[in-house]
């Protein structure tokens, strides 16, 4: 069994930590102060000008298909480098990407929607919770009733990611009460907010922040749909199944960056006349965080390899998620600690990485419901204990 990287992933790996290191990470401070004043950290432009920059170090589309200029990566490539982006607060991705279900999208819908956005002339973002349904997504209720040639929709969407930016949103609306959700009872349309809907931004104990999108007779023509009739709730699942390994890796970067704070602090600051790492509550606390990260890295690592397989991730995948989630909020909670009052403060980024990352235990699926999905294959036997290797 070989756990090392091949040359090529660290070259890659290696040069994305570069990039991340000298443009990204001396925005932060600047970042931290506009964010304090409730400013967003980077604006569109210059996240635009630094993505720029990235392509010319070949960083470009790292999921996106060769045909529409992207590196098309092997997962676990991919999950190498979310962790080095990971590394820095700043909320910088690399460009030249697009919601994994806008590939669905017809040729007249490529040009319209999947290109533009891919060129980052276009922002989307993707809608499926409602008030009344978030881990129950299959008890949404937002309607899309045919009249004539087009689709009338009905209804709210909330917590949407980017739903204030955005100038379209896919969203999966019911269809076909009769056929219920799961029954092909469900559609994605391409909505323009051009088309009629407004959003409502959502405070949250995060910078940013996600949005509600109300939907009034909103008039969606039929050749927006994405995919087929009925595919909706299918096309969601598959959008969010994505985000269950790359929000870990991201974890592991920030909590790898965080241990490295927390060991420096620990062999710099002096209580009772010695170095505070010299305690062993101290020495336990970075032990654990190292134990932890570790683990969660060959989780998070063999989930994105189940992807480069062909095989089915979702198991892996939200083992990956509730052990990387959970990893990175204990890391950054020992991390504070070690820091002691200082790692309160806003002197430092460690508060808000507490704030930011517990947010990785609700979105995308909920540690409960997790859980719920790692019980259930085992119970049902869709899964046998010990995975591939059993
Ligand atoms: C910042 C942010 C960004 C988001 N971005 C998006 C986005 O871009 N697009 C989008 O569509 N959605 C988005 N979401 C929604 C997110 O996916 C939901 O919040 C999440 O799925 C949980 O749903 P809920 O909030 O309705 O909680 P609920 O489903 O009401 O759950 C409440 C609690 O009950 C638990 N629970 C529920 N059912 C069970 C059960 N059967 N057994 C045990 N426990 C249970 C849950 O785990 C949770 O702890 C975002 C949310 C946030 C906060």
């Amino acid at each position: 069994m070989d756990f090392s990287l091949s040359d090529e992933e660290r070259a890659i790996r290696d040069t994305a930590r570069q990039f991340i290191t000298r443009e990204v990470v001396p925005l932060e401070q600047e970042a931290l102060r506009r964010e304090r004043a409730h400013r967003p950290g980077l604006d569109h432009s210059e996240l635009r000008e630094l993505q720029l920059k990235a392509k010319k170090f070949g960083f470009w589309g790292l999921a996106t298909p060769e045909e529409y200029g992207g590196m098309n990566l092997p997962a676990v490539m991919q999950s190498l480098i979310w962790t080095e982006v990971g590394r820095t607060f700043v909320q910088f991705r690399f460009g030249g990407e697009a919601d994994n279900i806008l590939f669905y999208a017809n040729d007249e819908q490529k040009r319209e929607y999947l290109v533009p956005t891919i060129e980052g002339d276009r922002i989307s973002c993707f809608a499926i919770t409602e008030p009344g349904a978030g881990s129950d997504a299959a008890n949404i209720k937002l309607s899309a009733r045919r009249d004539g040639d087009d689709w009338v929709l009905n209804g709210e969407k909330t917590f949407i990611t980017n739903g204030n930016d955005a100038d379209f949103v896919i969203v999966v609306a019911v269809t076909d009460r009769e056929k219920g959700v799961r029954g092909g009872g469900t559609t994605a349309f391409l909505v323009d907010r051009e088309m009629g809907w407004r959003s409502e931004f959502i405070q949250t104990m995060g910078e940013g922040g996600p949005a509600s999108l109300i939907f009034e007779d909103v008039r969606v023509p039929s050749r927006n749909i994405l995919g087929e009739i009925g595919q909706g709730f299918e096309l969601g699942m598959q959008w969010i199944g994505k985000g269950r390994y790359l929000i870990p890796s991201t974890a592991l970067g920030i909590a790898e960056r965080a241990l490295g704070m927390a060991i420096e602090y620990a062999n710099t600051r002096e209580t009772f006349g010695r170095r505070i790492g010299e305690n062993q509550a101290i020495q336990w606390m970075i032990a654990d965080s190292e134990v932890e990260l570790e683990a969660a890295r060959w989780l998070i690592l063999r989930a994105a390899w189940t992807v480069d397989q062909g095989a089915d991730p979702r198991h892996a995948s939200s083992m990956a998620k509730l052990y990387g989630a959970a990893m990175v909020n204990n890391v950054v909670d020992r991390v504070m600690q070690v820091h002691g009052g200082m790692g309160y403060t806003r002197e430092l980024p460690i508060e808000r990485w507490y704030r930011q990352v517990r947010l990785m235990r609700i979105y995308e699926g909920t540690d409960e419901m997790q859980r719920l999905i790692i019980s259930r294959d085992l119970l049902r036997g869709y899964t046998k204990i010990g995975g591939h290797l059993s």
